[in-house]
């Protein structure tokens, strides 16, 4: 009945579709393409395949051990995560999610290896509290339902007094990341135990700060043997 009185559309497409996004629309959206930087996941357009690292991740500290994305900074896509990001997130969030479980299939790292541990970039619980959910946290708990993994959390973020980062030179930028994000105190005091193999899920992947942020602080971590980052969408 609901259905017929509110007949659910593609909110590209304008189409009679179940999901905010038809499967057309869905696959329309650009995807990373190969051949890619095997290090950081970052397309490197004609240029072989290898993990000795390209231009947009030379230079920076190797805290995580690889990072793949799903979908590359288009419009669209970029209007799909700002729609996610700010209201309708049960609607989309099973398709973005089946997007990385694709990825996760084409990747033999998380394929073949069923230690994996899920942690979503945490956000600041005053926002937490204006959005009502952190669209990491949704990804990460759509994607361990999808492929049969846990979601931990043992990473909190912390307010530096820096709620944007655009004035901040590169130096202060990296250096408020790395403030930004701790270890939440039950895993900080060693009282639980994680996953040989973690996973950072998030939304963007932008200049790699947050994930390298995210990274280093789950080094600390006892018995950790490799740390990914697997987003949604991969800018530059
Ligand atoms: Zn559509
Ligand atoms: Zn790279």
């Amino acid at each position: 009945m609901l259905d017929w009185l509110y007949p659910n559309t593609c909110e590209f497409c304008g189409e009679l579709s179940d999901s905010t996004i038809c499967p057309a629309c869905l696959n329309a959206l650009a995807r990373v393409p190969r051949p890619i930087c095997l290090y950081c996941g970052a397309p490197t357009y004609g240029l072989a395949e290898s993990g000795d690292g390209c231009r947009s991740c030379r230079g920076f500290s190797r805290d995580y051990d690889f990072a793949r994305a799903a979908l590359l900074r288009t419009p669209p896509t970029m209007e799909l995560v700002h729609a996610f990001k700010y209201g309708r997130a049960a609607h989309l969030c099973r398709a973005l999610a089946a997007l990385l479980a694709a990825l996760w299939d084409n990747t033999p790292q998380l394929r073949n290896c069923r230690e994996w541990g899920l942690v979503p970039v945490p956000i600041l619980r005053s926002r937490l509290f204006q959005r009502g959910y952190n669209q990491a946290e949704e990804l990460a708990v759509a994607l361990g339902g999808l492929r049969g993994l846990q979601v931990i959390h043992p990473l909190c973020r912390v307010d530096t007094g820096q709620s944007s980062q655009t004035r901040l030179s590169a130096n202060e930028r990296r250096r408020n990341a790395r403030q930004a994000y701790q270890l939440t105190p039950g895993w900080r005091e060693g009282k639980k135990t994680p996953p040989s193999h973690l996973l950072v899920v998030d939304d963007v992947y932008t200049t790699g700060a947050t994930a390298r942020a995210c990274a280093a602080k789950l080094r600390l971590l006892p018995g950790v043997k490799q740390i990914g980052v697997l987003t949604l969408v991969r800018a530059g």
